[in-house]
Formats: structure tokens, sequence, C-alpha cells
């Protein structure tokens, strides 16, 4: 009989459908059994789970970890050390840092650096920008999971591609089947209204919301869902923020695109009355909107229109957030490590359900990157990443104690929580262990590039491209020469 690593006894098993007692084995980093205690192999070492839960680990499709450029503010170390913490066992990060991650120069830098560091799985997203469409292939054959599109304005301060430079880059990436990432938020509605706002003396935290009124989503995902459509390029809409572009997104996927989105804890559980207190400390982007916007939005996660739950952490230090003139403030703060427990106390006060929580947090994300099964699944077979939880530790926030070093200011500092992870696995190896970081893993967290298997999407339109134009002027020109 084959022995295993681990075997985790007396533990209930959660997937997407259903809760069950049964023990796991795990050997090589694999899931090998699944069942009970009495048919698992012998094993090196037993963890007794009574009265927690074992989850498929999160999947975070959104972070900034900020390194290489701004690592004062967080680093592949510190950000990935709050994942572990947070029962996240897998991260995507963005291409804002400095340098940006818009070729493959760049992306092999921050792929060093991720595996130097890194206590949990990662997946790096290339950059698509205005200045750098001739490098989109380069850097999906470089392996990048995806790329991040900012059709606004956001830190860093990247260009915002024109929709023309968008099509074009479209068209380019739609062939790898690599999904991309959209900030939507139309870039020059935000300008044009943020002078106004500015010069007529609005300084104050609403001022925020009001020059990034929903339209500018509504505007973006609308116009974003039809590129995709005349590309059959896939897309993923950021941080999902109002009830109104909930709209632009069904009718998206009722005509088949292959859209997917997210929204965050912060979107789902604050809303304008929050500004009051919180003051710029709340400022991110896309801004935190209305209590009606909020509902919407736990609505579009029950009803699948918003696939999953993402974090945006985005951190700096506290005195780039706290401003008296609310354009200064940096936007963003840290979430990885908060999310699972603000959404398990959700779960217990039965705004979604447990089955819930593991299709927003660990399947959808999973399916959408070509990761499935092997991430987001307890089944044999699959990577050993696992959050294990206990659904009734009650806990409160604190800030001074996450992990973010650098970045400890978050908007749900003091928050009662309800439903904690315990100890987290990533493909097997402890990174969390009742409740305490395990130092000895850094480092060992991997990139899930090699996991991935994306199936190619149907391309359309992909006669009338502009490399396929462009390469009829070529024939022209050698049917001209050859006169
Ligand atoms: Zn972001």
């Amino acid at each position: 009989m084959t022995h295993a690593d681990l075997v985790i006894i007396n533990g209930q098993v959660v997937s997407h459908e259903a809760t069950q007692p049964a023990a796991i084995a795990i050997r090589d980093g694999k899931i090998i059994a699944v069942g009970d205690e009495a048919s698992m192999p012998p094993a090196k070492d037993v963890l007794d789970a009574k009265g927690l839960h074992l989850l498929p680990g999160a999947i975070d499709v959104h972070v900034h970890f900020r390194e290489p450029g701004y690592t004062h503010k967080e680093t592949w170390e510190s950000g990935t050390a709050a994942a572990a913490m947070g029962g996240v066992t897998t991260v995507f990060d963005m291409p804002n840092t400095h340098p940006p991650t818009a070729t493959p120069d760049a992306f092999e830098d921050k792929l060093a650096l991720a595996k130097q560091q890194a206590y949990v799985d990662f997946g790096i997203y290339g950059l698509m920008a205005e200045d750098n469409v001739d490098q989109l292939e380069a850097l999906a054959e470089s392996g990048v999971i995806g790329f991040k599109c900012f059709m606004g304005n956001t830190f860093g301060n990247l260009p915002s591609p024109s929709t023309g430079a968008m099509l074009e880059a479209f068209e380019r990436v739609a062939p790898y089947g690599l999904r991309t990432s959209l900030h939507a938020e139309t870039a020059s509605i935000m300008a044009w209204r943020y002078e106004r706002l500015r010069k007529a003396g609005r300084n104050d935290a609403l001022a925020h919301v009001a020059a990034r009124p929903d339209v500018v989503a509504v505007e973006a995902v609308s116009r974003a869902a039809i590129l995709a459509e005349w590309t059959g390029a896939r897309i993923h809409v950021l941080h999902v923020s109002s009830a109104a572009e909930l709209r632009p997104m069904r009718e998206a996927k009722q005509r088949g695109v292959d859209i997917t989105s997210e929204t965050c804890p912060h979107y789902l559980m604050m809303d304008t009355h929050d500004y009051a207190s919180l003051g710029s400390l709340m400022r991110v982007n896309p801004p935190i909107r209305e209590a009606k916007d909020s509902e919407a939005l736990w609505e579009a996660l029950r009803d699948g229109t918003v696939d999953m739950i993402a974090t945006d952490h985005a951190p700096h230090t506290p005195e780039e957030q706290y401003k008296e003139v609310i354009w200064e403030a940096d936007c963003g703060f840290p979430g990885v490590e908060t999310q699972m427990p603000l959404m398990l106390t959700a779960v217990s006060e039965g705004r979604i359900t447990l089955q819930d929580y593991v299709r927003i947090s660990a399947v959808a994300p999973a399916k959408a990157w070509g990761l499935y099964p092997r991430k987001g699944a307890l089944m044999v077979g699959a990577d050993a990443d696992i959050a294990i939880v206990d659904l009734e530790r009650r806990d409160v926030i604190d800030q001074q104690a996450l992990h973010s070093h650098r970045a400890r200011a978050t908007p749900f500092h003091g928050w009662a929580v309800t439903g904690m992870p315990v100890h987290t696995l990533v493909r097997g190896r402890f990174v969390m262990r009742d409740r305490a970081l395990q130092t000895a893993a850094k480092g060992t967290g991997m990139s899930v590039k090699r996991v991935q298997q994306m199936t190619l999407p149907t391309l359309v339109n992909s006669d009338k491209t502009l490399a396929a134009e462009v390469a009829k002027a070529n024939v022209q020109q050698g049917e001209l020469a050859s006169c």
C-alpha cells in the first residue's frame, strides 16, 4: 500500500455542491484519497480536523504585490504571507509595478522575485497598454497567466489603450485563449469630470464617487464586450462595483461572449454612508457606491452574473492613504488576508451558502483560467491546496496584525468576524498551521502557468484582423514587384 505524507481526519470536506464528512490523504503535493478514515493509507503525519471544514484554497485573481518598484508598500514575501494567513493558496499579481510587466524581460524579472519569496502559488499578469501591443504574443509565450488592460487610470498611471489599440490587442491575444482582465472604467469620462470637480473646489471624499459615476463602468463593460465579441477574445471584468454594469454583463453572457467577472468584499459590505467616518481610507477604484449597488452585487453573486470574489489587494502606506484632499490619497487597501474571514461571516449570516462561497472563491476562478480541477477542487488527483477553516471561530480584524507589514490600514479594521482559516496547505505543504505562518515555506510557491490547460476559443472575424489586412498589403506589393 502506498504511504501518504499527510492524512487529514475528522473534517468536513466542502465542494460547490455538498459538504460531507471525509478524510483526505496527500502524497507528493496531490490528493490521493478522499473517503472514510478506515480506507486511508498509513501516513507520516496526521492532522485531526475535528470541528473544522476543508475548503479548496481560495484563488484570488486580483492582487497588487508591488514588487518590483514599490517595495515600501508590499513585497512578494509579505503579500504571499498575507495570502497564506487568509486561506488563499493561489494569487494572480497585477502588472502595474515598476517597471510594469509589459515585456517578456519584465515578466522574467518578476517571476524570479516571486519564486524566491512566495508562500503560495501564483500567476503573473502581462500588461496590455497603448504602447506594448507588439509585445503581447511574446508575453503570452513567456508564461503570463493572462493580461490586464487598464481602461481607466489607476496607481502607476499606465497609459490606457485607445479603443483602436484595444481591438488590435484583443485580436492578437485571442488565438492564445488567455483571458484579459479589464479595469473597466472609461478614462476620458473620469479625466473630464475630475478636472471640472477639482476646479470647482470639490476635495471631499464623495467627490471621488462623483468623478467616477457608474456610467463609466457601464460604458467600459459594454465597449469591451463588443470588442471581445467581434474577436472571440476572453475577458474578465475586475472589481464590479455597480448595479448598472450588471445589465451589459448579463447581455454579453447571453450573446455568448466569454466574459467573467468579480466583485470584492468592500463593494458588498460598505457603501456611501461609510465615507463620513472613513474618509480617504475608503478611496478605491472604482469607488464604493450606494447601498442599492451592494444589494444588487450580492444578488448577482448568488445568481452567477458575477462569477467570483477577488480582493484587489492594493497596499499603500497609511501616510499615502490618509489625506485631507481626496485627490491626493492613493487608491486601495490590503484585502487578501481578510477576504475569507469576511465572506465566511457572510456565510454565517446566511447571505450566501458555504457552497456558494466555494464556487465564487475557488471553482469559478479555477475554471475561468483553465486551472480546474487541478486547482479549485478537493478530489483525487488535484493539488492539495486546502483552507481548513473554523466556521464558529470569532475574531476581530486588527490591522496591526496583518502580514502586509508596510500597509496595514484597512477600512475593515475593528470588524467582528465569524469564521477563520486555521490551517492553509499549498500542494500538501503547510504555509499556515494553527494560525501561525510557516516561515520554512517561503519560496515554495510556484507559477501556476504549468497547470494551465486553456482550451482555445472560437475566433471571430480572423480574416478581418489588422494583421490579416496588413498581410494583404505585403501580397499586393509582392505582385507589383513581380510585374
Ligand atoms: Zn487592482
